[in-house]
């Protein structure tokens, strides 16, 4: 009865703490519009609330809520203000937010069919649904979700190695004759590196080609590249394309990979991470034509589909790639028959939450409609930042038709200096209204970048960044000339 009341509250508490947490949530949705969109990174503040927290005596649920809510409202990155426009983290959807309680609540074991029947067939519905989107044969669509791209590219790495040396899975690498190496652009996702490390093939066997003057990857150093591979003794086995590279947010182009990766019989990977979500709709398939043709795709339900984190998604052609690559026939578990499948014989994780109810809730909700009017919104929004940047004298830098811009100041010689760009950038930052990120573009010096990523994102949004920018650019001038 103790132990209950301590792990379980009793019920006037449960309902009163049920009440409070819903107020909370709500007023955030509400209020987050009010606050600074950057943290106070007062490392001092944090440890002192922190200090409270010995655990020596217990608290009142009430007292630790609102402690927590302290910490949360006051010292993070309010990535769903709307003018938020860093990186590809957008406000969570509510039908999301509710998605991930109820996940919370029933917490079903995803690892095993026989436990969760309801929520795998929940997520293995949309991968068919997503796959079928992409244009994938329905007859050989495979797929899991993962914690998130990371995860998703490390999946993918490991199928490509299982698909093209039939003794990895087996034997590992050392059983290989030759050195596997693999290609993604010099713009692409750190993760591969990360995920080369993982399955012990260390960074080196990344080759990171280097990309055209617009941040693609260079097609024809690919293929010169591949031939001095193979000549050298070394074993191709994977090409990953990205489409929306985070720095720049450019496509690469995939049509030409897809036929070097067919012509070479290499895994073609697609990084969709962020920009994948495109090949969902028929209205911008144009922008991602060759995607059909990949051999896996990942995509990040938190970042367009904007749920919250995290929840990837990894997308194959090869119905049984995952179950080869992931099975280890452990005879403690109960085994899934005929079509119904176990996501820890097809995966790297083993206990698993419900990753894909918070999408399939958004989705239900919005529609596909609700997610393309999205997606054609923001775009929109990208190309008026484009323009409003433009006409208060800022240069554009980066080519892509993703609302993600890159810039710099052209009118003065000190406008693309680092000094000069992280000045603009913290000055907008401390103002509190606004906040964007800078990043270097392939070795060059820095540049400012603002990112189109909040659902409520709006044009009045859009032109206090510019306003903002404008200001700060003046008050960096002034302050590097006195200095
Ligand atoms: C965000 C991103 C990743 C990493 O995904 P996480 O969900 O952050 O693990 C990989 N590739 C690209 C292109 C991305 O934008």
């Amino acid at each position: 009865m103790h132990i209950e009341k301590t792990f379980r509250l009793d019920e006037e508490r449960r309902q009163d703490l049920w009440q409070k947490l819903i107020r909370a949530i709500e007023k955030y949705l509400h209020d987050v519009t009010q606050e600074a969109v950057a943290p106070d990174p007062n490392v001092t503040a944090i440890r002192q609330l922190l200090q409270k927290f010995t655990f020596e005596t217990p608290l009142s649920p009430d007292e630790v809520l609102e402690q927590v809510l302290t910490g949360l409202w006051h010292h993070q990155l309010h990535i769903s203000h709307p003018a938020h426009f860093g990186l590809y983290n957008p406000a969570p959807t509510t039908m999301g937010i509710a998605g991930d309680l109820l996940t919370a609540a029933f917490n079903p074991q995803l690892a095993a069919w026989s436990h969760s029947p309801f929520a795998i067939e929940v997520e293995q519905h949309l991968v068919r649904m997503l796959a079928q989107r992409l244009r994938f044969d329905p007859a050989s669509i495979g797929g899991i979700f993962t914690s998130g791209g990371a995860e998703a590219n490390h999946t993918a790495m490991l199928t490509a190695l299982t698909h093209h040396f039939p003794h990895f899975a087996q034997h590992g690498l050392r059983s290989l004759e030759k050195q596997p190496v693999l290609y993604v652009s010099a713009q692409s996702h750190h993760s591969f590196l990360k995920a080369a490390r993982l399955c012990g093939l260390g960074t080196e066997a990344v080759r990171e080609i280097p990309t055209d003057a617009s941040l693609k990857l260079d097609v024809d150093i690919l293929i010169a590249q591949i031939g001095r591979d193979r000549l050298a003794g070394f074993a191709p086995f994977m090409i990953g394309a990205t489409v929306g590279t985070t720095t720049a947010g450019v496509i690469d182009p995939l049509a030409r990979i897809a036929d070097v990766a067919t012509r070479e019989n290499l895994w073609f990977h697609v990084d969709g991470a962020w920009g994948g979500a495109l090949g969902f709709f028929q209205e911008f398939r144009q922008q991602v034509v060759g995607i059909e043709h990949a051999d896996s795709v990942i995509v990040d339900a938190h970042k367009w589909l904007a749920v919250p984190m995290g929840g990837g998604l990894y997308l194959t052609r090869h119905r049984d790639i995952l179950q080869r690559t992931f099975d280890t026939s452990a005879t403690y578990m109960a085994r899934a028959h005929d079509d119904r499948m176990d996501p820890a014989a097809h995966s790297m994780q083993w206990s698993r939450r419900f990753i894909g109810l918070k999408l399939f809730m958004t989705l239900a909700v919005s529609g596909w409609d609700g997610y393309r009017q999205l997606i054609a919104h923001q775009m929109s929004l990208g190309n008026d930042l484009r323009q409003k940047l433009r006409d208060d004298g800022w240069q554009i830098v980066n080519d892509t038709p993703l609302p993600v811009v890159c810039f710099v100041d052209a009118t003065r010689t000190t406008g693309s200096s680092p000094a000069f760009i992280s000045g603009v950038a913290q000055t907008v930052a401390e103002a509190g209204k606004a906040w964007l990120t800078t990043t270097g573009i392939g070795g060059h010096a820095p540049v400012l970048r603002a990112g189109i990523i909040n659902f409520l994102t709006e044009a009045r949004d859009v032109d206090v960044l510019v306003a903002e920018l404008h200001q700060a650019r003046d008050a960096v001038y002034a302050q590097l000339a006195s200095q």
